[in-house]
């Protein structure tokens, strides 16, 4: 039971913040749809919480397993929904297993004794360690997200919080191990001693919650970026995204004369496959196209399907004789799509233009030079490469 106001007002405000938390995430969920499946689970964490502390301050000296055993677990499982939900957000395996062992583990650990004030230092000393386990665990699922995404620094210190809390709830389980008789202090929540704890508890909530909601924000600016930029049928870049590449690649042109190219790929006679197949048919070889093409382009290169059943890939560190071999391959590469169709075979070819970045020609005229290179390809018969570089104007067939 509560002994001490100021304690009561500290655990008022932890359940206010619980409770304001839970209902923000389920705004999230609906009707704002937020990252839906990983905002319920943050949801549910700030519930369990709320759920585990109403618990935990009825504890008084009477054994009860409710306001022991469950109220500690509730908590338990409130960390497990916050990895969970990370894991959701970030795309990351799923630990359910390993995390629901540590909560059996826990639980039979805090089996061993009975639920009642005499044992809080031993109770307590396991809640922590668990808990400390959770956030440990959260904190390197969180390291193993961000790494992808952004620099050491801002990795590390976006992961450095939630190992802070980790560290805090294993500083208790020592704390206590070393001085038991300390549980007033260190543990409780119903004392006049218990108030730097209560403090420490809303700077938990507080900080987790503003960590994922950052997280969650950050995760929905980059999902919208990435939607600008991406082609929906083919996954490829789109048009947008390319000219930023272009002004990349310029850059270091004019800084260092390292030569970039540009190759334009149209799909020939594309519309007698819609015509003959149907729509769904040359979404088909749209797509095979796209594989294709991926599979032969270098890391640092950068393939967008440009419009329609044309793609533009952008040949960093490559001349003239190079970007010629490149664009030979992809011609290869396409002549290998082979669709069946209702028990036909759909196969595709392409005209393809390329163009080197020199002196005489303009960063901004490239694609159209590429361009005019692409339909000379056409006007030449088709299935060819033309170059829109004058000295080593080449044709290729196969
Ligand atoms: P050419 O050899 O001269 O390039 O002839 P083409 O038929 O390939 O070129 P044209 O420009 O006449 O037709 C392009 C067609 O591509 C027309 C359009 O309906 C089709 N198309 C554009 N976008 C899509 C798409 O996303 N899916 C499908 N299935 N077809 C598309
Ligand atoms: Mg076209
Ligand atoms: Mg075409």
């Amino acid at each position: 039971m509560i002994e001490n106001s100021s304690s009561l007002i500290l655990i008022q405000v932890i359940c206010v913040l619980c409770i304001a938390a839970t209902v923000a995430w389920t705004i999230m969920v609906v009707p704002m749809r937020v990252a839906p499946s990983a905002s319920w689970r943050f949801a549910l964490a700030n519930f369990s919480i709320l759920l585990g502390m109403l618990l935990y301050i009825q504890r008084t000296d009477e054994p009860s397993y409710l306001h022991w055993l469950v109220a500690d677990n509730i908590i338990l499982i409130g960390f497990c929904f916050l990895r969970w939900g990370a894991q959701r957000l970030y795309h990351l395996k799923s630990s359910h297993r390993f995390d629901l062992m540590i909560l059996l583990v826990t639980i039979t650990l805090m089996l061993l004794v009975k639920p009642q004030t005499s044992s809080s230092a031993y109770l307590m000393i396991i809640l922590s360690c668990s808990a400390a386990t959770f956030f440990f665990m959260l904190a390197k699922d969180h390291y193993v997200a961000f790494k992808a995404n952004f620099t050491a620094f801002a990795t590390y210190w976006l992961v450095i919080p939630i190992l802070i809390i980790g560290l805090m709830f294993l500083t208790r389980a020592f704390i206590l191990m070393a001085y038991p008789d300390n549980v007033a202090t260190y543990a409780a929540f119903n004392t006049k001693e218990s108030i730097p704890i209560l403090w420490t508890y809303i700077f938990l909530i507080l900080m987790v919650n503003i960590l994922i909601i950052g997280n969650t924000i950050n995760r929905l600016v980059v999902k919208i970026m990435t939607l600008a930029n991406k082609d929906t049928l083919t996954g490829l870049w789109n048009r947008n995204a390319l000219q930023n590449k272009l002004d990349i690649e310029h850059e270091r042109w004019l800084r260092d004369r390292v030569s970039y190219s540009v190759i334009l790929i149209d799909l020939d006679h594309f519309k007698q496959v819609n015509d003959q197949f149907g729509h769904a048919a040359g979404d088909e070889v749209l797509k095979a196209a796209a594989k294709q093409l991926s599979s032969i382009t270098r890391k640092i290169d950068y393939l967008c399907r440009f419009g329609g059943e044309e793609f533009v890939l952008v040949l960093s560190l490559t001349d003239e004789e190079k970007a010629f071999k490149v664009a030979e391959k992809l011609q290869q590469t396409l002549a290998e799509i082979k669709i069946n169709w209702n028990g036909a075979v759909i196969e595709t070819q392409a005209s393809i233009g390329c163009v080197t970045i020199s002196e005489d020609i303009a960063a901004e005229d490239l694609l159209q030079h590429a361009d005019k290179a692409m339909y000379h390809a056409k006007a030449s018969g088709r299935n060819c490469i033309k170059s829109a570089n004058s000295t080593k104007a080449q044709t290729y067939s196969i």
